[in-house]
């Protein structure tokens, strides 16, 4: 009987010392499960560090680890998506490569894929290295999220998932840019399954994302899956807009009836002028989000570049 391929999608940023330990760990786990072939698809991401080094000997030694190598820094959603594009299993699993996404899962993910589930989430139920800050932050952006997209995430649902071939087969074809993976799974929908999982610190090494980046992929993910704000400059427009009608009216009734003296013409001007310039920039500002969107789309330039890979033909 041939035996089912599944591929391991890990991006791998900076990830020297916790790259052995990771594989160490894959290997302990997929022994148990050898009614499987495996492939596992490491893409580094522009690594300042060893990784590529380490990986290289790796792919050497064990011809089912894969390398593609990009030729910068293109993101943990562009090298998730060029492992999911080059993956040739009958279901990819995609991981993180800090050893947050517990190996020992997989069994399960598989487990939930064989009664019939064609996309398998986990979530995350404390993460215990996190600070509380960034609990905080996570707490309203998943609560934006959302309220306002078009898409229902999970809350605290992570990037370690199983994906049936359908599913990738799918994904391959979705053409935009500026993407987040977990948010494109989410609204291809597909039969679900979720597993609940305590991730535990991130190995060693830094979280390579930034409040910055994450900031950014926040914003991104509301553009890509809403037009909310787009509609909101426009509600927010009319409120300020008959807002300051209605205080240029009081204004003027207080100056005819009350006390002439109170409010000078200046100030007249200058109330209807801040408002005004108010509603022009909120306005501005949330077109620009959209028409930098659609600029990246148009431009049309790849999702990331290859430098090389290996291990790929078999
Ligand atoms: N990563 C990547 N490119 C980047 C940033 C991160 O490939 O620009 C990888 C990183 O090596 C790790 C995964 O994405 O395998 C998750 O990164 P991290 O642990 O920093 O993020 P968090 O745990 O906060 O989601
Ligand atoms: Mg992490």
């Amino acid at each position: 009987m041939n035996k089912k391929l599944i591929s391991l999608v890990i991006p791998i940023y900076n990830e020297e010392s916790n790259v052995p330990l990771l594989y160490k760990s894959l290997m302990n786990n997929l022994s148990k499960l050898n009614q499987y072939k495996f492939e596992i698809i490491l893409i580094n991401d522009g690594s300042q560090d060893k990784s590529l080094e380490i990986i290289s000997k790796l792919i050497q030694e064990d011809q089912r680890v894969k390398l593609i190598d990009f030729s910068r820094n293109f993101g943990k959603e562009a090298a998730t998506s060029a492992g999911c594009h080059l993956a040739k299993g009958n279901v990819v699993i995609t991981m993180d490569a800090d050893l947050q996404h517990p190996p020992e899962l997989i069994q399960e993910l598989i487990a939930k894929w064989r009664e019939g589930h064609e996309v398998v989430y986990t979530v995350r139920k404390e993460n215990q290295g996190a600070s509380f800050t960034k609990k905080i932050t996570s707490q309203i952006y998943w609560w934006i999220f959302n309220k306002i997209s078009s898409v229902t995430s999970e809350p605290h649902s992570t990037d370690f998932r199983l994906m049936d071939r359908m599913v990738i087969e799918t994904f391959k074809k979705l053409p935009e840019r500026e993407r987040l993976f977990r948010g494109l799974i989410d609204w291809m929908g597909y039969r679900r399954a979720k597993i609940y999982f305590t991730a535990p610190e991130r190995h060693s090494g830094k979280v390579a994302y930034s409040y910055g980046k994450l900031f950014h992929l926040a914003i991104n993910s509301i553009t890509a899956f809403s037009l909310l704000p787009l509609r909101f400059a426009g509600y927010f427009g009319t409120f300020i807009t008959v807002s300051s009608f209605l205080f240029f009216l009081s204004m003027l009734i207080t100056r005819w009836f009350i006390n002439p003296l109170l409010f000078t013409a200046l100030a007249f001007v200058i109330v209807a002028n801040t408002f005004l310039i108010g509603i022009v920039l909120i306005s501005l500002g949330f077109i620009a989000l959209y028409i930098a969107r659609i600029h990246d789309e148009v431009i049309g330039r790849p999702l990331y570049i290859i430098r090389k890979k290996t291990n790929f033909n078999e």
